[in-house]
């Protein structure tokens, strides 16, 4: 893969669509105009060619790989982005007039529950709504139903900036259903405890336009009701993800991101610089009274970090000011206003550093 180095980029820390590897957007210069010799960029290849057929096996293969998946279990891509998978889980999964669990951590936690209603009784484990959405639930807090068809939860909380730093447990037999779209891939993960993982690729894998769905085989026979072709998940299993047209460039840029991770070394070497990284600016956030971080401590996301400064206007100076130093995309949601710091796989070390330091001297000149 080629390499370089930047000098005509900002500081990117947005949530998503986020930032991606120096290196793989390179590789994707190349290949758009024309890949492996073809004499046509990646965009312009059929799903049915010889090209396409690596990407996609390679693009499998290289997920397995990084996230050490089993042959148990199938790796899907999918569209709709990761909402999609608020209805396709339940219609999936959901038997009629069935339960399934579901911790509500904010604003996405939430909507995911909210479309499980279409299709049976979605039971709240746990709702942090009367606690401002600061902190995830530990085990204990976990209320499950009687017989769950499965238990759902947001691994990272892409927006409160909160996430869970161990692997909830369903009670026995009963699938976890994960959505990890903002910390796939970001530290190991223990695919067999898992029934189905997804993360619409945005966040952390590539360019938005696919959701990437690890399920457990066993799940794909589970036919809780009929469902239209493009809504089962045996058929994209069955299929290596293209039923239809799939959405060959995103998948593709994935595929190069997995690729990446591995010359990382993978998770653990990913997980400790990503741990380093947020270290810096929490850090950064602690030394003083002047700014206050949104999550509770034991929740703190590694990937988003949301704070604010003593007051709006501050806030709203703190990141004109950023901007003017080269740093975007620093807004907090608007559900919660504030700062938010995306950083992502991609985001690197370095840029850390300049942010905690510009954080110092913001405080400085205002504190
Ligand atoms: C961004 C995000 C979503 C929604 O993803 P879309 O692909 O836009 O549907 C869902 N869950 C989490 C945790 C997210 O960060």
């Amino acid at each position: 893969m080629a390499t370089s180095t930047t000098t005509d980029r900002v500081l990117n820390f947005s949530a998503g669509p986020g930032i991606l590897p120096e290196e793989v957007l390179r590789q994707v210069q190349e290949d758009i105009w024309n890949i492996d010799g073809t004499g046509m960029g990646i965009m312009e290849h059929s799903h049915r060619a010889a090209t396409y057929d690596r990407i996609i096996a390679e693009a499998i293969e290289d997920c397995k790989k990084v996230g050490t998946i089993g042959d148990d279990y199938e790796v899907l891509f999918m569209s709709g982005g990761a909402s999609a998978q608020n209805h396709l889980i339940p219609a999936n999964l959901l038997p009629e007039g069935g339960t399934a669990d579901y911790a509500n951590t904010g604003t996405w936690a939430k909507k995911t529950h909210a479309e499980c209603k279409v299709y049976g009784t979605a039971h709240l484990a746990f709702d942090g709504k009367a606690t401002n959405y600061k902190f995830v639930p530990s085990q204990a807090d976990l209320d499950f139903s009687a017989s769950p068809a499965y238990f759902h939860y947001t691994s990272n909380n892409t927006i409160m900036g909160t996430q869970y730093h161990y692997v909830p447990e369903p009670p026995l037999g009963v699938p976890l259903v994960c959505d990890a779209c903002s910390d796939i891939f970001s530290r190991p993960l223990d695919v067999t405890k898992y029934g189905l993982i997804y993360a619409g690729a945005q966040k952390n894998l590539g360019p938005a336009g696919t959701t990437v769905v690890i399920i457990r085989k066993d799940l794909l026979e589970r036919t809780p009701r009929e469902l239209p072709t493009m809504l089962r998940y045996k058929v994209y299993a069955e299929s290596e993800s293209r039923p239809n047209t799939p959405p060959v460039f995103p998948i593709y840029v994935v595929g190069l991101v997995f690729k990446w991770i591995l010359s990382q070394g993978g998770l653990g070497p990913i997980a400790e610089r990503n741990a380093a990284k947020a270290k810096i600016i929490y850090d950064a956030i602690d030394a003083t009274e002047f700014y206050r971080g949104h999550a509770r401590e034991d929740s703190r996301s590694l990937m988003n970090i949301s704070f604010t400064t003593p007051s709006p206007a501050l806030d709203k100076a703190f990141l004109a000011e950023a901007l003017e130093a080269g740093m975007d995309n620093l807004k907090g949601h608007r559900s919660i206003g504030g700062i938010r710091a995306s950083i992502y796989n991609a985001f690197p070390a370095e840029g850390c550093e300049t942010f905690a330091q510009f954080m110092r001297e913001f405080e400085r000149r205002h504190g």
